[in-house]
């Protein structure tokens, strides 16, 4: 199977076709059609496997078949990540994979003023990339609108509860639609992750790399 077999936008593959992203990896010939149904997913996968493009195809194309002006409508995904780091990364993946599209990823994160990062939300985003503290920060204050969330997606959740974020994350749930998809991604499994993956997920389908 090849990414020009998939029923993607042209807009997607023409980006994919210059990452020189050929065959889908593992979790991506597993989790793209799963996603691109609407299904919710856990998936047990490491960094270095393809994690990235396995949840950000499915989003830009749906996000993109939806999208008829370049005016935002609101954000449409979350992506929540433990570190400043991985969040800058998934978003240069999303703008790279975007590229031909009016999807706009844009990332925000703590240790940095708020100021710029208001700035830009008010233009207008489809996809938010943070780490949970500000996401919620920004919540609170106004700033970020969760309430026309169409897909949550949560990557290397165990590294986010080894960094306590499980309280930011059980908070910002609650301003989120209770119907949505949830795509919950770890590199590791244990109760307490299962746990909050049950508590996010329904009927997901699970992969493990
Ligand atoms: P990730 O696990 O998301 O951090 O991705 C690991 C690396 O694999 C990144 O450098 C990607 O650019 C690359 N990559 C992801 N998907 C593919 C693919 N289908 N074909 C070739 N390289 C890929």
């Amino acid at each position: 199977m090849k990414f020009e077999d998939y029923h993607i936008a042209p807009e997607i593959k023409r980006s994919l076709d210059t990452a020189g992203f050929k065959k889908p990896t593992d979790i991506q010939f597993k989790a793209i059609p799963a996603i691109m149904k609407g299904e919710d997913v856990l998936a047990i996968a490491q960094t270095g496997t393809g994690k990235t493009a396995a949840f950000a195809i499915p989003v830009i194309d749906k996000l993109h078949k939806q999208k008829v002006s370049s005016r935002s409508e609101g954000i449409k995904c979350v992506v929540m990540v433990p570190t400043r780091e991985l969040a800058i990364q998934i978003t240069e993946v999303f703008a790279k994979l975007a590229q031909h599209t009016r999807v706009k990823a844009f990332s925000v994160f703590g240790g940095v003023e708020q100021g710029p990062q208001i700035a830009q939300l008010e233009k207008g985003i489809d996809v938010l990339v943070s780490t949970p503290g500000r996401m919620f920060d920004l919540v609170s204050q106004g700033h970020i609108k969760l309430d026309r969330i169409e897909v949550l997606i949560l990557d290397e959740a165990d590294h986010m509860l080894d960094l306590g974020f499980i309280k930011d994350i059980q908070d910002l749930i609650k301003f989120l639609p209770k119907s949505r998809q949830t795509l919950f991604f770890s590199a590791t499994i244990n109760e307490k992750i299962k746990k909050l993956a049950y508590s996010l997920v329904r009927n997901a389908i699970r992969i493990q790399i």
